[in-house]
């Protein structure tokens, strides 16, 4: 009982860690403005002194940059590339 239990557990955090691989997080993206350029996979800022990245993967692309300079980033699903 209690087996079955902790594998169901385990089932959820890898489900868990699954979603954020595919669905990265943008809480990461610092406060201010950024100049947001896709570089392969990753958006990387051109405007800090120290350059940062963002890693959003194969199947996003950014589309634009909102008014408060974050980048508006849309599966290649939504855009119909897939
Ligand atoms: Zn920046």
């Amino acid at each position: 009982m209690h087996q079955k239990q902790s594998e169901e557990q385990e089932v959820i955090k890898a489900k868990s860690e699954e979603a954020n691989f595919e669905h990265p997080s943008f809480k990461f993206i610092p406060n201010g403005h950024h100049e947001w350029k896709q570089q392969g996979y990753y958006l990387v800022c051109k405007s800090c002194e120290l350059e940062h990245a963002i890693w959003i993967g194969r199947k996003h692309l950014i589309v634009g940059i909102k008014e408060n300079g974050q980048p508006i980033i849309k599966s290649r699903k939504e855009l119909g590339f897939l």
